[in-house]
Formats: C-alpha cells, structure tokens, sequence
C-alpha cells in the first residue's frame, strides 16, 4: 500500500504528506470540533496547517542548499512528527554538512522574525511578545512557533541539524568517523540529560530525549560502517565457488542445493550468462504456489540488482540496502564472477576490526 499522498512539486522537489499526518489533523480536528465547536475546528486545524507548512519550509531550506551541492533530493514527506527531506547520499565535506544543516534552522528563524515583524505591524508589541503559545493570536503564535522550530532542531544530537552542524564543525579537524563518534557520544549524554529534565517537567522532552539517543546510535554504526567497507574491493569478500541453477532445473532440486549448501539465494545462468536469480523467499513462494515440481525458469526474478566487478564493499552495501535483498551476483562484463552476500559483508566487519591491524 502507498503510504503516502503526493501534494505536488516547489522548485521542482516533491512534497508528499504521509498518511498518518492526515489522520493526525483528522483526528485533532475532531478534538478542537468537540471541545469548542466548528470554528474552534477551523482554527486549530488551519493553525496546524500552517505549523506544516513552517516545517515544509525548513526542510525545503534544508533541500535547496542540498541540490546545490549537487546531492538528489527526492522529495520532503511530512510526517505528525515533522517533515523529512529524503536525500541520497550526504555529502562528507564537512563545509557542504555544515551549510545543508544550517540551512534549515536559518529558515525557520528567519521566517519566526518576518512573521513577528508582520504581527508587530498588525498588532503592536503587547500581543507579540506575549509568551504563551495557547490562547494566543494566530500570526504572532505562528512566529513563535517557527524560532520554537528552529531551537529545537538545533538540540546538539543526531538526528537533529545540531547534531549534523556539531560533526561538521569536529570533522573540520579530525577524520568523519571520529567526529561522528565524538558528536554521537555528546547526543547521547545530553539526551540523557534531556530525558532525566522531562521526566520531572514535560514528558515530551522524554520521548524526544528516547529519539535522539537512538538516532546518536544509528549515525554512529552507519558511519562507521561506510567507513570500514570504504575502498575495499568486492573481490576481497565475494564467493567464487558457488551454485548456479539452469532455467530448466526443478524447484525439487533447487531444495536440494539448499539442503547440501550453503547458499539459499542462486543465479540462474544459462549458456554462461545471467538470466535470473531465485532468492530464499521466492522459493518458498513458488513451493507454495506451484510445488516442487515447478520450473526454475518460471518462478525466477527476471528483474535484479547486480554489482560489477570493480565496485568497493561501500558501493555493495548501498546497493544491498536499496534492494533490499540479502545478495548479489557480480558482474564481469555481462558474465557472473561471483556472489556477495550481506552476510560476507557482515564477517568482513567483525573480522577486518578484530586486530591493530587489518585483515
Ligand atoms: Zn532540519
């Protein structure tokens, strides 16, 4: 099912709201309808509105400056929790991170201070320095809002832009990987910190606090990741000896190999070249749909991911995540050399970092 609705493109990104934001402004639509009737309704869902489209703006920021630098966007997705710009492939330079990051924060702040200029035109200062968020006028509570925005993604932890700003800053004078451990160790104290405030004051700041002690974790072991795999050629981790199945094979055959093997995914060659693959999954697809007597040529994946011959381990790694599979044949010049399976990817981790030196 498709999670999400398209809105349509700015500055040719595209902007999609997820289908739990809808239900979210569903559902506080009926809350503000039966606490204070249909204008109350009106009001707090267009405020909400309008709180997204601050947030469609800060991500829009965030992506502009992104493209600049040449880095795909694929599009903002708002989510009841904010919005989120997806992007390929981040930039390492710590000056490009640095000004993507920033960018974000700068609109918001920028746009809390044209709309509180607007509100002290409109309504003079009393209102617009008034410092409750409820109750309030819609103009001045909005501006507030938007530095509110601002403060927090500044918050110094991943996944937060303070998180990102605070690596670049440190990977100015030390290798990426260090500083991202450095920036994800300083998260996940002041997320700790964080909660221990919430659970006295604000029980949000709890699970913001939760958020960012996880998102300092997973930054940390996906950098390091990148960098372990980082240059080493496919080579290095690929199975040579592996087997292949024929279009003409049976699928009782196939359960044979996986008894006897290793394998649970295999290539499906014919006259030495790529025709297929047949994973673990469908396999036991077709068993159920067809039986065991069922042609290999029939149930296999015609459309598949494969990597070439002179890829890095990176390069792999990115490409397993994308499809979502769990190996890929290698490629020389249109002929399998090989099979890379995430598990080898796995081994080379846990192997390559056992020692002072590398394995
Ligand atoms: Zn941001």
């Amino acid at each position: 099912m498709k999670s999400s609705v398209r809105l349509g493109r700015v500055f040719g990104i595209s902007i999609s709201l997820h289908l739990t934001f809808i239900l979210f402004v569903a559902f506080l639509g009926m809350v503000y309808a039966f606490q204070g009737g249909a204008r109350a309704a009106v009001t707090g869902v267009s405020f909400i509105l309008a709180l997204f489209l601050s947030v469609t703006l800060h991500e829009l920021g965030h992506s502009m400056v992104a493209r600049g630098f040449g880095v795909k966007v694929n599009g903002i997705v708002l989510l009841p929790i904010g919005g989120v710009s997806q992007m390929e492939e981040m930039p390492e330079k710590p000056s490009r991170e640095f000004l993507i990051a920033l960018a974000g924060p700068a609109t918001s702040i920028l746009l809390g201070l044209l709309l509180g200029a607007v509100s002290l035109l409109l309504y003079g200062p009393a209102a617009t320095f008034k410092t409750s968020i409820t109750g309030g006028m819609f103009i001045p509570n909005l501006a507030r809002v938007n530095l509110l925005l601002a403060i927090f993604n500044l918050l110094p932890g991943f996944p937060m832009d303070g998180g990102r700003i605070f690596r670049a800053v440190l990977a100015n004078a030390m290798p990426f990987d260090r500083a991202t451990a450095i920036a994800a160790a300083v998260g996940r104290v002041f997320a700790i910190g964080l909660g221990l405030v919430g659970l006295f004051t604000n029980i949000w700041l709890v699970f913001i606090a939760v958020f960012i002690y996880f998102g300092a974790s997973s930054e940390a072991s996906r950098v390091h990741i990148k960098t372990a795999l980082r240059d080493v050629p496919v080579n290095r981790v690929m199975a040579t000896s592996f087997q292949t199945l024929n279009p003409d094979d049976r699928l009782s055959q196939v359960v044979e190999h996986a008894y006897h093997g290793f394998q649970e995914d295999f290539p499906v060659v014919l006259d030495s070249k790529l025709v297929g693959v047949l994973m673990k999954q469908d396999i036991l697809a077709a068993l159920h749909e067809y039986g065991p007597g069922a042609l290999v040529g029939k149930v296999m994946r015609k459309e598949f991911t494969t990597v070439p011959a002179n890829s890095t381990l990176e390069q792999v790694y990115a490409a397993i995540q994308t499809c979502g599979c769990s190996s890929l044949p290698v490629l020389d010049s249109g002929r399998i050399i090989g099979v890379v399976t995430l598990e080898a990817l796995g081994r080379y981790l846990v192997f390559a970092g056992a020692g002072p030196g590398r394995v």
